[in-house]
């Protein structure tokens, strides 16, 4: 199956930067895109986090609840960005100027891939090794790793965001590293012209 743009991991980032990704799709310069999230959950680090400390967000609100609630965020808003469930990427590999992403159980083809997997050690999807530094900004003894990057961009279609970029493990940065990166990405598709998508009241 191929893509234009494939996001990797379901966590804060990937599922910001799918619905910004999605806002996007109904744009003229979206016109025949395709995109895609790759919805693995299991290892989120929202699995356990109670949040009270973030904008916009209840307190005592779920890591849990925000995870599935954004899933579904996500289907009812925007199901043109393709969901692939309960599939973990095994490794991504650059061939012919496009990114070939393999999963336990299919492969993809995507001419951008966005990582969003994670700050923990050790990494588990084979083809990025040679990016992984460790964590600037986590304790050493907490072993985190991140992919180098610049400004979210490892390498010319290969993205990262979230903790594994190399921001601090907080709910709003994750978050907002992978708002950024869709709007980078709309922004290629907009012939480089800067863009981002905005909703008004009317
Ligand atoms: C116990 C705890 C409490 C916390 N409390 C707070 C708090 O109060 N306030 C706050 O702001 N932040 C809090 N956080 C931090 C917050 O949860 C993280 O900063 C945020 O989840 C990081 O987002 P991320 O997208 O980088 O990673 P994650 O949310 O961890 O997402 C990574 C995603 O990638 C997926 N994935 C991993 N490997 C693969 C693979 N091979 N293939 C496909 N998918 C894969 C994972 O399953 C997961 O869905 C807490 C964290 C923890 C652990």
């Amino acid at each position: 199956m191929d893509f234009d743009v494939i996001i990797i991991g379901g966590g804060a980032a990937g599922l910001s930067c799918a619905l910004v990704i999605g806002s996007g799709m109904s744009k003229p310069f979206a016109e025949n895109r395709k995109a895609g999230i790759i919805l693995h959950q299991k290892s989120s680090h929202l699995q356990s986090a109670l949040l009270n400390n973030v904008f916009g967000i209840p307190p005592e609100t779920k890591g849990v609840d925000v995870l599935n609630q954004g899933v579904a965020h996500l289907t009812d808003l925007y199901p043109e960005v393709r969901q692939i469930s309960r599939e973990k990427v095994i490794e991504v590999a650059g061939i012919n100027g496009r990114y070939r992403v393999i999963t336990n159980r299919n492969e993809y083809s995507a001419e951008r891939v966005v990582v969003a997997v994670g700050y923990t050690s050790p990494f588990r999807i084979n083809g990025l090794e040679e990016y992984l530094i460790p964590h600037k900004k986590a304790k050493i003894s907490k072993n985190r790793i991140q992919l180098k990057n610049e400004d979210h961009l490892v390498k010319s279609g290969l993205y990262v965001a979230g903790t594994l970029a190399g921001w601090r493990s907080q709910y709003a940065i994750a978050s907002g590293s992978g708002a950024a990166v869709a709007t980078d990405i709309l922004t290629v598709w907009n012939n480089e012209e800067h863009t981002k998508v905005h909703d008004k009241l009317t």
